[in-house]
């Protein structure tokens, strides 16, 4: 594990330091593999995205986002990479990692549950830092350490979206940036996929509202048909 790395990896269960041998100061051990940085101890069950797992990348996101929105795929996650780049990037939800080919990070980590997910970013994509975490609890980095956040499609999926925004606060630089495309109660389409995915999804002044309530200044909230673009500073 690099030096860099070592210096911003916190034990995602008490947020003590993690050792080169990849040992909280608790005691917690991980592990490591080819293709990512393990933390999660639990095993966890498989959902249906690992099973969209081949196309989501190539197919299943553009359509899907393509017929709801009316914008890109690919356009929209240069748009939050564009605002969230910077030395240190953190993704969360990364999935296959395709936001990191718009990025421009020196330190590029990739966040997300899935085995098979990171697996595939790192195949597809070397370079990005692969660590497999419940991103439902403490994000595994330490205070004010990334000058950038992104998490596309992403968010709504969890069910306490305020306590992943007030951790995304924590480990979030003074003006430090979070960029978010969210399914929102925008209109029947996003209350279709809500219902069909049950998931308890806010409005956009809602989202809005969570963002501020974690200490985020909201600079913009654009709605894209089902979906709504977030983008927030940490001001201090
Ligand atoms: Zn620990």
């Amino acid at each position: 594990m690099e030096n860099t790395l070592q210096e911003l990896l916190r034990c995602p269960y008490d947020g003590t330091k993690i050792n080169e041998k990849l040992r909280c100061e608790k005691g917690h051990e991980f592990s490591e593999n080819q293709y990512f940085i393990n933390l999660l101890l639990q095993p966890i069950k498989l959902t249906g995205l690992d099973i969209l797992n081949p196309i989501y990348e190539e197919l299943w996101a553009p359509i899907g986002f393509y017929i709801t929105s009316h914008n890109t795929y690919s356009s929209v996650l240069k748009e939050v990479a564009n605002y969230v780049s910077g030395e240190i990037v953190a993704d969360l939800g990364t999935g296959s990692g395709k936001i990191f080919d718009f990025m421009k990070c020196k330190v590029c980590i990739g966040l997300d549950r899935s085995e098979n997910y990171l697996k595939r970013l790192k195949t597809k994509r070397p370079h990005v830092i692969g660590i497999r975490a419940d991103l439902s609890e403490k994000i595994p980095l330490e205070d004010s350490s990334v000058d950038g956040t992104s998490m596309t499609f992403f968010l709504h999926m969890l069910s306490d979206k305020e306590k992943v925004l007030k951790e995304v606060y924590r480990i979030t630089k003074p003006k430090g940036r979070v960029g978010a495309v969210v399914l929102a109660n925008n209109n029947l389409i996003s209350r279709i996929l809500g219902s069909v995915w049950k998931l308890d999804i806010k409005t956009t002044p809602e989202y809005v509202e969570l963002f501020k309530r974690a200490g985020f200044y909201v600079e913009d909230a654009r709605v894209m048909g089902a979906w709504s673009l977030i983008k927030a500073r940490k001001m201090e």
